[in-house]
């Protein structure tokens, strides 16, 4: 009961039941018919005892969910139901399945047969699956001239040859909401064809297959075997095609029964035939289903056979995969050994789409983690710019080349006047070793102030200032010149109240004072305007005032990292450095420079450039090419274009504010922070201890519900949100409906102390 999808939640209590008490074939026959009496008895007993006991609740505490559940079990097909039932009990879906493939061994026909006119000697198999590269971006696939100029690119370089595809494979274009339902777990979306599709030429005639009885208003013949009957499908025809044969006509194999259509009257971007067996229509032939949901394909697989298995020809129409046992084992074995991989059970992820992500299964998964697809997932500009300028270019800066300049002037034109000029370099880590070298040549002195649990990179000398990891798991000492302020959480943190940010700031002063007596003065400060890693933190309003003042009296380098914070997140700034009216000497940018491909810059004021240039080359080989600029310079355009920063400041306002709300409602939601789409919230117990667990849940359940979030900060209690920077307001909506939906769960309720372990 309550459940939206009760034909799934009812196969796997039959799945349980039949390990331990076999159920027979006829008893599945009359079991979708028993299960709605069970519930008529349910509704009816519950009227009747409210005459008898009109006070009395007990009674009638089933009725309502039971009359959900029965209007909603009406609605499921029953053959549908037996099949499915069949399928959780171990026979096979379809009973025919095993004897039509028995049966086909003997009576395969040749293409040719059906095509009689299409002069191939050969099929191929056009992959059309969700991680087509043939497909490409969402912009050209949906584009239905860039899609027919690829095929005709395709047929022209395999001459005589069907092209063909389809049975079973999930594809894209089913992501849409006339495809998606909602499961028990969560959207999902109806991705896998079921029959196969041949590419040919419009006014191509088709011809039956096999000798046939009668067929339907559409046109689907009806075939018999030894067995029983099965079904062909003829789909994407000319209108005219309809009058060719009469309802109820015989046809003998090899009669002319349709033309395949044009664009314009087929219901698609280009002709084709969708062809399809089926062993039973289920009452539905006008429409009947040609896309299945993943997590029933056992059973629409046992109904809807692979067509293959009626021609004579190899059609291959799905191509071997590698298997996520072997992917997860080869990274096991092969790559690095310190990588990780998001989820309990992890995603395979093969398309992103704006703010979407979707699997190999086509499901589309909300993606409010990645910052780093700031524009959006294969946002078309940004793999229209990078697509062009490869093509043409992409050298080192030892030439002449105006690409660069134009990145440069763009970017430059959303610093503060007084940062003017760029280094490009390929990674957020690259850009803080360079500041840091910038920061120590320039002053002449080695120690340098970071924060506590900050991270800047993987490199040597960001690795030591990086306290999340070399004072995180396998870390390592402190270095002697790395000197960290404690962490500026004014909410669970070190020192709370109004004055907190002076507090935490003195810990900078102190630390230079500590530095001189030993005779030694600091090289700067880096820092993130907001700790990411450490969780989203948002510092008190003074602090960066106050830090900056005392490391710029010390004649330090202060060095802004924007790696996360950059490029419009904040929404009021386009830097988080703007918001504490801060002027850093270096700003580090990286993550959402390229929208996903290693551009990241060192931006600095021209005295720290003209000190920094002792006379030494400043060569990088891939950093400031022209295909990178050119990318950079479609994220900033981008940006502008599609008032991104503006929707970070209206979504983000929004969506704050409904998880403040949801704080009131729910006690584990601790504290929650951030500015624009830079969010965060934390959970806690009543004294304001981290739930770890508790976060790991609630990741894992909105990861089933269609929703990727990330935790962070060494406690792992906060949760992080910060999605491509097109995340709508009703994407924000569907994030907040479907947070309520698990903190509603008894797991995440905090007044029961019972439940610490999952
Ligand atoms: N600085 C910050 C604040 C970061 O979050 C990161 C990456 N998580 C880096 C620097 C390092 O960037 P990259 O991974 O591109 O080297």
């Amino acid at each position: 009961m309550n459940l939206s999808d009760p034909l799934s939640a009812a196969l796997e209590v039959i799945n349980g039941y039949n390990k331990h008490y076999k159920l027979s074939e006829k008893e599945l026959e009359c079991l979708y018919i028993l299960v709605g009496m069970r519930l008529v008895t349910t509704v009816t007993n519950a009227s009747l005892k409210k005459q008898e006991f009109p006070n009395d609740d007990y009674f009638v505490i089933s009725e309502k969910p039971a009359w959900d559940l029965l209007e909603k079990w009406f609605n499921v097909n029953e053959k549908f139901a037996y099949y499915s039932f069949r399928n959780a009990c171990d026979y096979s879906a379809h009973p025919l399945e095993e004897k039509f493939e028995n049966w086909t061994k003997n009576n395969q026909v040749s293409l040719k047969t059906m095509f009689p006119t299409v002069a191939s000697e050969k099929v191929v198999n056009l992959d059309m699956s969700v991680g087509s590269i043939l497909l490409g971006n969402l912009s050209e696939y949906s584009n239905a001239e860039v899609s027919e100029f690829k095929l005709k690119q395709f047929q022209k370089h395999h001459p005589k040859t069907i092209l063909l595809n389809g049975y079973l494979e999930v594809r894209p274009f089913y992501t849409t909401e006339a495809f998606k339902s909602e499961g028990n777990n969560g959207p999902q979306y109806r991705t896998v064809h079921l029959g196969t599709d041949f590419w040919v030429h419009s006014q191509t005639p088709v011809h039956s297959p096999y000798y046939d009885k009668d067929y339907g208003p559409m046109l689907i013949l009806e075939h018999h075997f030894e067995a029983g009957k099965f079904y062909s499908l003829y789909g994407h025809l000319t209108l005219s095609s309809l009058t060719i044969l009469k309802p109820g006509q015989k046809v003998k194999q090899g009669e002319l029964i349709a033309y395949i259509g044009a664009p314009n009257e087929n219901g698609d971007w280009a002709p084709h035939l969708h062809f399809q067996i089926i062993f039973d229509l289920l009452g539905n032939n006008e429409n009947f289903n040609g896309v299945a949901l993943p997590s029933k394909i056992d059973v629409w697989k046992s109904i809807c056979p692979d067509p293959n298995l009626i021609f004579k020809e190899e059609l291959n129409t799905s191509e071997e995969k590698i298997s996520e046992e072997n992917i997860i084992n080869f990274r096991n074995n092969h790559l690095g050994k310190g990588l990780s991989l998001s989820y309990d059970k992890p995603l395979h992820i093969v398309r992103g789409e704006g703010v979407y992500l979707i699997d190999i299964e086509g499901q589309k998964y909300l993606d409010t983690v990645n910052n780093v697809n700031h524009v959006g997932h294969q946002h078309p500009k940004v793999v229209n710019a990078r697509q062009k300028q490869m093509a043409v270019l992409n050298t080192n800066t030892r030439y002449l080349h105006e690409e660069i300049i134009a990145y440069a002037e763009a970017l430059l034109k959303k610093l503060p006047p007084h940062i003017s000029v760029i280094h490009i370099v390929n990674s957020g880590s690259e850009a803080n070793e360079l500041a840091l070298r910038m920061a120590k040549t320039v002053t002449g002195n080695n120690d340098i102030l970071a924060i506590e649990v900050g991270y800047h990179g993987n490199t040597n000398a960001v690795m030591d200032v990086s306290s999340y990891k070399f004072e995180g798991e396998g870390g390592f000492p402190k270095p002697e010149t790395t000197h960290i302020l404690p962490l500026p959480d004014s909410y669970r943190g070190k020192y709370t109240g109004d004055n907190c940010g002076i507090d935490y700031a003195n810990h900078a002063k102190e630390i230079i004072q500590n530095l001189k007596a030993e005779g030694k003065e600091t090289a700067g400060f880096i820092g993130e305007t907001m700790i990411s890693c450490g969780g989203q933190i948002v510092p008190p309003k003074n602090y960066f005032k106050e830090v900056y003042k005392h490391v710029k009296e010390a004649s330090g380098i202060c060095i802004a990292d924007e790696v996360q914070t950059g490029f419009g997140r904040m929404g009021k700034t386009f830097w988080a450095f703007e918001l504490y009216d801060v002027q850093p000497d270096i700003v580090t940018m990286g993550k959402p420079a390229g929208n996903g491909h290693p551009l990241a810059v060192v931006a600095c004021t021209k005295e720290v450039a003209e000190i920094f240039h002792t006379g030494m080359e400043y060569f990088n080989t891939f950093g400031g090419n022209p295909v990178f600029c050119a990318i950079g310079r479609s994220v900033l355009e981008v940006i502008e274009d599609e008032n991104l920063q503006q929707n970070a400041l209206e979504v983000g306002g929004f969506l704050i504010g409904e998880l403040k709300t949801l704080q009131k409602q729910f006690a584990i939601i601790g504290d929650v922070r951030g500015e624009g789409l830079f969010l965060g919230f934390e959970l806690n117990d009543s004294e304001k201890n981290p739930l770890p667990e508790h976060a790991s849940y609630l990741v894992n359940r909105m990861k089933q519900l269609g929703i990727l979030m990330s935790i962070d900060e060494p406690d792992h209690n906060v949760l992080k949100i910060k999605p491509p920077m097109v995340f709508s307001k009703a994407n924000a909506e569907e994030l907040i409906f479907r947070l309520k939906t698990v903190f509603g769960e008894d797991y995440m309720s905090v007044q029961d102390q019972s439940r610490t372990q999952l």
